[in-house]
């Protein structure tokens, strides 16, 4: 069977992502979000898309049609009816996401494949509130999707691999490179790599060892990498970083430290990263990306 009616539940920086790319590529696509604040975000999210889109792809009509295609929902039950692959990019928190598979299942059809972008968590940690376990996998993307077009696939030890197979020729559909994990790793390929080096930059300017624009420095001029750590959580955007730090601040005070310091510096300052307009560097033009940046120190 191929998926024809998508979810995408959960519509923040990713979800917004993935499902634009989705209605790009052809798909008709549902967004579920918890209320008609985060819906409203959401559409101003799309519009932003679009833009993002139609430059990027040369093709201002696509993009432009891919945003009248979106139908919007506040109720999991009418978001759900008739979708063929649920994709869920609701926030990196345990209890949410196994509250959030607990109401799916009670409401989504038995047919429907449910799909997890969490980045840290693993899909045995939530495949027994789906409802249906042989159905459930993990879908992860990048973030700035539409140009980082990997799609990381990997089902748990209960996943039915015709279902994995369907997932991976789907996200083929809509212009990612899928890569299939052969078994479960909390991360994935991506964040195994970039978690630890995040948190050691990260670790860096909590320790007051250096600040964030001169860690990356040095870290581009030393490997010939386009930006730095801090330049890359910028596109994470601080709510992940936080939430991660969050789950480990009681087992590992830096942890803690760096998560006040990202609330208290950036957060609570609105300065959420580069969606919003500043987070580590102002945006639209980072001084990472200025030609004199790695020049001097
Ligand atoms: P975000 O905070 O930007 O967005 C989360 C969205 O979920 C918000 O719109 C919020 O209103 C909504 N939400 C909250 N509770 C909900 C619920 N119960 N049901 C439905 N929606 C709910 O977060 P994000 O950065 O988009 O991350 C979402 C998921 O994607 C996480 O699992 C994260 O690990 C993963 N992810 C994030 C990135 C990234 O770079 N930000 C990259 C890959 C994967």
């Amino acid at each position: 069977m191929e998926f024809k009616k998508i979810l995408v539940a959960g519509s923040g920086v990713l979800g917004s992502q993935i499902a634009f790319q989705t209605a790009f590529s052809g798909y008709e696509v549902h967004v579920y979000d918890i209320n008609d604040d985060a819906i409203a975000s959401a559409q101003q999210r799309m519009e932003s898309l679009s833009n993002t889109y139609g430059e990027y792809f040369n093709d201002t009509a696509r993009a432009a049609k891919a945003l009248t295609s979106f139908s919007f929902y506040t109720d999991l039950a009418q978001a759900v009816s008739d979708v063929d692959l649920v994709i869920e990019a609701v926030p990196e928190r345990i209890e949410i996401k196994q509250s959030f598979y607990t109401q799916l299942a009670k409401v989504a059809p038995a047919k429907t494949v449910f799909a997890s972008n969490s980045s840290t968590l693993l899909p045995s940690q939530f495949a027994q509130f789906t409802g249906r376990p042989e159905k459930f996998l993990a879908l992860h993307f990048a973030n700035t999707i539409w140009k980082n077009n990997t799609a990381e696939i990997m089902g748990h030890a209960g996943t039915d691999p015709q279902y994995t197979e369907q997932v991976v020729e789907f996200a083929r559909t809509i212009g990612m490179i899928p890569f299939h994990l052969k078994k479960e790793q909390p991360g994935y390929i991506l964040n195994t790599l970039s978690v630890p080096f995040l948190s050691a930059g990260m670790g860096l300017w909590a320790n007051d060892i250096a600040d964030p624009h001169t860690i990356d420095k040095n870290w581009m001029i030393s490997t010939g990498s386009p930006l730095g750590p801090f330049g890359f959580l910028d596109i994470v955007g601080m709510e992940t970083p936080y939430n991660l730090n969050m789950m480990k601040a009681e087992i590992d005070p830096m942890a803690k430290i760096i998560a006040e310091k990202i609330k208290a510096e950036y957060i609570d300052l609105g300065k959420m990263g580069a969606s919003s307009g500043e987070g580590f560097y102002k945006y639209p033009n980072p001084a990472y990306l200025d030609k004199d940046f790695l020049k001097q120190n």
